[in-house]
Order: structure tokens, then C-alpha cells, then sequence
């Protein structure tokens, strides 16, 4: 994907060399990239064994003088610099990946500076730097697909604490007219146990896409982002709402979720850019679906400027 626009003034490095890693619970995205964000080759394969996956990386990178590697990766992950874990994925229920030292079996083949992050936390860092948050110092970037994610980008630094946002876990005002007990196998009616792709395909009988646009599906599912965008709103203050993944392909999906926040904040909160029925505010991937490739691009560029003089402070990014 070219964006000519997005071009800054050359730097010396920006002939540098830097692989992407888009680490999806379904898929792997691996592409070759420069400083100036262009994307210059990609390939995709399935989501395997880790061994096995990371292999399939590691040959695609092979020979191609990557001189820094960034990883956006489902989780959760441990993302705690200094940590002995740091690296790794952690308690996922993916079979074969919970405690899998994701950065240390890259290590081992590219000694490499690595950019090191949630796979939602680089799709928003992709979209604050070329995408529909260019510009803006804080956004929230939802993934709305095999599970629900957030990433947060907020005063200028992708936000970290005990680890990430789990954002897509957290439990909502029920929508009155839904018995649905709910498909995450920790809480039941999450998030993402309420409004993921499975979580469709389990309440409806048929996956998401082929429910028709007028079925009561979508009010459910609308609902249910609309609550969590709204308590988003509240508690972050983010200065755009970003919403990606498959589900989002429903092109209806995103007017009802505007509509269905702004009943939910009620006025509440005054700010310029909540207004026109949050149409500027709750919006689609600038970048399509490279968000979170051109992400992991992102990260490995900073983690190349980073070393190795060290001159940025390490916060925690
Ligand atoms: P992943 O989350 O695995 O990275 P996706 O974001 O593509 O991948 O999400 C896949 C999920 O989204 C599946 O549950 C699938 O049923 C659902 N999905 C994909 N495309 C559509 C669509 N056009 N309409 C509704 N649901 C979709
Ligand atoms: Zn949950």
C-alpha cells in the first residue's frame, strides 16, 4: 500500500531494512518495510504450532538484511521490560502458545534491536503515525474478530501498566431483549464473549456474514461496541475511536455503533469533536487491514532508532 502523502523528510537510515510481524491467533502477516512506512513485500501464512510459525518467519526474513524486527502479537503477552518473561505469551488458552518465548526464538536467528507489543497496541500505533489518528496524540484502536481487542495510544506512547488493556474483556450493560449466556471461556458475557466473531456464530447459528443487514444481529452486536466505546469515552478520553477487524466488514455495523454511543453518553460529554453523530470520532482503519502490519512496522522502526546509542529514555513503550 503506498501513501506518498504520508512521506516525512528523508533521514539517513531510511534505506534501513525492517521486517513486521502482525502475530494473529488465526493468522501470521510477515512483511519487509522502511523507515518512510511503505510496505514492500508480505506473506501470510496459518497460525500453527509456535515452532512451526515462528520457523515460517524465520525463513521469510532469512537473507533479507533485516537490521530490526517489530511484532505485534496476540496475547496476552508480557511486555514488562525487565522482566524475566519479557517476550513471551503468556496465559493464552491457543493451544501450544501460553508461556512460548515469542522474541527469544527471533533472537536466536536476528540479533536485532525488536519492537515488542500487542497486536491492537501496534494497530493503533500504525494508525497515530499513518492512519485515521494521524496527527492526534491519543486514540483507541478495536479489533472486532476471532476475539476482541483494544489497543491505547494515549499522550503520545502506547499504554502499558500491569501489562495491556484487556479491554476486550471487560463485562457490559446487558442488551435487554439478549439471553445469550456469553462465549468467553473466563467471564462468559464479555466483550468479546458477547460481540467476537465466534461469539456471533454462536448466538445466531451462522457466522457473522451471512446474517442479513436488517437481521437483529447487528442491534445486539452494535450494542454491545457501542457500550464498551462509550465507557472508552469516559475512561480514557481518547481523541478518536478506531474500529477494525472482521466483523467491522458489516458496513452497516458502524452508523448503528455511532448512534447507539452517542444515546449511551447522552450529551454528556462536550467535546467539538463528538459532534455531527460522532461520524468524525467512531471510525474505520485508516490503513484497511494493514493496521496492525504497518504497526509492527512502526515499532521495529522505533526500536532501530532507539539503539544503539539509547538516547531515549526506556519508558515502557
Ligand atoms: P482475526 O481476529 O483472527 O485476526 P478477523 O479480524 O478477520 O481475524 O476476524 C475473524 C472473525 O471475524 C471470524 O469470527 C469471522 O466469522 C468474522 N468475520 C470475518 N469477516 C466477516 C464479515 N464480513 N462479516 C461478519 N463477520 C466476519
Ligand atoms: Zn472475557
Amino acid at each position: 500500500m503506498t501513501h506518498r502523502e504520508d512521506k516525512r523528510t528523508p533521514l539517513p537510515g531510511d534505506s534501513a531494512v525492517i521486517g513486521a510481524i502482525e502475530a494473529g491467533g488465526t493468522k501470521f502477516v510477515c512483511g519487509i518495510g522502511s523507515p518512510d512506512g511503505e510496505i514492500h513485500d508480505t506473506i501470510s501464512f496459518p497460525t500453527g504450532k509456535p515452532e512451526e510459525t515462528l520457523a515460517q518467519a524465520i525463513d521469510y526474513f532469512a537473507g533479507r538484511g533485516v537490521q530490526a524486527i517489530g511484532v505485534g502479537s496476540f496475547g496476552p503477552i508480557d511486555l514488562r521490560l525487565g522482566s524475566g518473561t519479557y517476550g513471551f505469551v503468556t496465559t493464552t488458552p491457543k493451544a501450544g502458545w501460553a508461556n512460548f518465548d515469542f522474541l527469544g526464538t527471533l533472537r536466536r536467528s536476528f540479533d536485532v534491536p525488536y519492537g515488542w507489543d500487542t497486536d491492537v497496541n501496534a494497530a493503533a500505533y500504525g494508525e497515530a503515525i499513518w492512519g485515521a489518528a494521524r496527527g492526534l496524540d491519543s486514540c483507541v484502536y478495536y479489533t472486532i474478530g476471532t476475539g476482541v481487542g483494544v489497543g491505547v495510544y494515549a499522550e503520545g506512547r502506547l499504554l502499558h501498566g500491569l501489562l495491556h488493556s484487556e479491554g476486550g474483556h471487560l463485562r457490559l450493560r446487558r442488551h435487554p431483549d439478549d439471553p445469550f449466556a456469553g462465549s468467553c471461556p473466563y467471564h462468559g458475557d464479555c466483550l468479546e464473549g458477547m460481540a467476537s466473531g465466534p461469539a456471533l456464530q454462536a448466538r445466531w447459528g451462522v457466522p457473522g456474514h451471512e446474517l442479513a443487514p436488517d437481521h437483529p444481529a447487528w442491534e445486539i452486536e452494535a450494542h454491545y461496541i457501542a457500550e464498551s466505546v462509550a465507557a472508552a469515552v469516559l475512561l480514557l478520553s481518547p481523541r478518536r475511536i478506531i474500529l477494525g477487524g472482521g466483523v467491522m466488514q458489516q458496513e452497516h455495523l458502524l452508523p448503528l455503533i455511532r448512534q447507539r454511543a452517542a444515546a449511551s453518553l447522552n450529551g454528556y460529554v462536550a467535546a467539538s469533536e463528538l459532534a455531527e453523530g460522532l461520524g468524525e470520532y467512531i471510525v474505520a482503519p485508516g490503513l484497511g487491514t494493514q493496521s496492525g502490519l504497518r504497526g509492527a512496522l512502526a515499532l521495529g522502526i522505533r526500536a532501530l532508532e532507539r539503539e544503539p546509542a539509547g538516547l531515549l529514555p526506556q519508558s515502557g513503550l
